[in-house]
């Protein structure tokens, strides 16, 4: 009898579980079982794996295999266990020594020729093999997310052939090199190319101090778009493991191609066609979606009326809980999902509303403007007008108030530096018990804030997110401990839509 044991990882969320594979060869007539994957993929697994052993000038054993891949109950899809797959086989027929497979981790498909395919999910599962001290073999063309991930002895090989020769002691694996990366100074779009919106760069400012959600509103081509774009821009910058995080959600997207900017905060802008599983995730391997991508950053939604309305619901509960659960049949993942939402629309189904040249009807805007659900409406702290720009001010040079990124960057690092000294956190995720303590009002203020509140019509939850942006303006201002009128008369501007 002979048994060889590798290790290796799944993906489930962003998590990275620990999968055993357990190989057995006994005697009997020759044939293969791969237990603990589901059907279609162990087919495929089976063949490629035999294939790829034949091709790399080893024996594929003529005996009962056994293949299991613990736990069961673990969802498990198909290529990324090929390698250890592969290794379990030969190590068992004694073609490769045992005595590396202890301490290391293998992922990597193969292509029939042994050449080994990259797989999703490898930088969740080097944090993993990290925090186990274990090393990890990676096919190359997983080797730039692999370079990211610091103190870990991860090796990076090009075909079954070179692992096997590693384990024989006949050569080295190379080590990823890292790519560089522009340490998330932020050479993205400046704020210095907006000519006026002296309101709309006030709106983002606020925004970008307190991690709050904004709606830009105004016809098309006043700069909506590039505002928001300019958002993650003025955001303080990733930290290391903040990035690694939003890293790993593009890892298990399968997007972790290009990561010269992986320290910068993510913006998406998906269309307004996309479904609620390319916004939210899904798919019967639960992937992450847009919101999760935006993890971080920002998650921009132009021509937020044009969404279809099922899709903008789904929103609501990552906009609450900064996460996402997806089940599907019995399996369940969470994705994380802080995003900051800056979403842009029409005043009006033609855009013009206000100028002559609008036609729509009264009640052909109410409709417009009824597609997004008063519960989202309620979620967005602050709604800001975009008005076209006046002609004298297009194409004139920068001035005083056309204030660059880096400025506006500035202030934003030291507004929020009160939140979070006070908090812990930014003002838009503190929760009910800290605005009582941190959202103090006089009670001149207090009676000025509840009337002006009734008069607009506003809800119980429209009422902690005014104070929310109204600490915040306050940040801004200087940080007084107690809220003054000024500072919730402008919060209470930015809910009139
Ligand atoms: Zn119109």
């Amino acid at each position: 009898m002979s048994l060889a044991v590798t290790l290796s990882r799944a993906q489930e969320g962003i998590a990275a579980p620990q999968v055993v594979v357990e190989v057995h060869l006994s005697g009997g007539l020759p044939c293969t079982n791969i237990v603990g994957l589901p059907e279609a993929a162990v087919r495929e697994a089976r063949d490629r794996v035999r294939v790829a052993i034949q091709c790399t000038a080893f024996e594929y054993p003529s005996r009962r295999v056994t293949v299991n891949l613990a736990p069961a109950e673990l969802p498990k899809d198909g290529g990324r266990f090929d390698l250890p797959i592969a290794l379990g086989i030969l190590a068992a027929s004694g073609q490769v020594p045992r005595d590396k497979l202890d301490d290391c981790e293998f992922l990597g498909e193969l292509a029939l020729t042994g050449a080994l395919r990259g797989v999703s999910g490898v930088l969740p599962a080097l944090l993993r093999a990290r925090a186990r001290g274990r090393r990890v073999v990676v096919p190359r063309e997983n080797a730039a997310e692999a370079a990211l991930v610091p103190d870990v002895d991860v090796r990076v090989a090009d075909t079954l052939g070179d692992v096997c020769g590693w384990l024989r002691g006949a050569h080295e694996l190379s080590m990823p090199v890292g790519i560089p990366s522009d340490g998330g100074a932020h050479a993205g779009p400046n704020l210095h190319d907006v000519r006026g919106q002296l309101q709309a760069r006030r709106a983002l400012e606020i925004t970008a101090v307190g991690g709050h959600h904004l709606l830009l509103m105004g016809p098309p081509g006043t700069g909506k778009t590039m505002l928001a774009e300019r958002l993650p821009g003025i955001l303080p910058p990733l930290s290391e493991s903040e990035a690694l995080e939003t890293c790993a959600i593009l890892s298990v997207a399968g997007q972790a191609t290009d990561l010269a900017q992986w320290r910068r905060r993510p913006f998406r802008s998906p269309h307004h066609t996309a479904s609620a599983v390319a916004l939210v995730g899904g798919g019967s391997y639960p992937r992450p979606g847009e919101i999760s991508l935006a993890h971080n950053g920002v998650l921009f939604l132009d021509e937020l009326p044009e969404f279809s309305r099922h899709v903008l619901e789904a929103l609501r509960e990552p906009m609450e809980s900064g996460h996402i659960l997806i089940s599907r049949a019995a399996r369940q993942s969470t994705f994380p999902a802080q995003f900051q939402l800056v979403a842009a629309m029409n005043p009006c189904p033609c855009g013009h509303a206000g100028d002559p040249r609008c036609q729509c009807t009264p009640d052909q805007i109410q409709r417009y403007r009824s597609r997004i659900s008063g519960p989202l409406l309620d979620r967005i702290d602050l709604c800001v007008e975009v008005p076209p720009v006046p002609l004298a001010d297009l194409g004139r040079p920068a001035g005083a108030h056309d204030e660059d990124s880096a400025t506006v960057r500035a202030r934003v690092l030291k507004a929020r530096r009160q939140a979070l000294m006070r908090a812990g956190r930014p003002n838009a995720e503190i929760s009910k018990q800290e605005l009582e303590r941190d959202c103090a009002l006089g009670p001149a203020e207090r009676r000025w804030f509840e009337s002006a509140l009734e008069r607009l019509g506003l809800s119980a939850r429209a009422y902690h997110r005014v104070l929310r942006v109204a600490r915040t303006i306050a940040d801004i201002d200087g940080g007084a401990a107690l809220l003054e009128r000024e500072h919730l008369a402008e919060a209470l501007q930015y809910r009139r839509l």
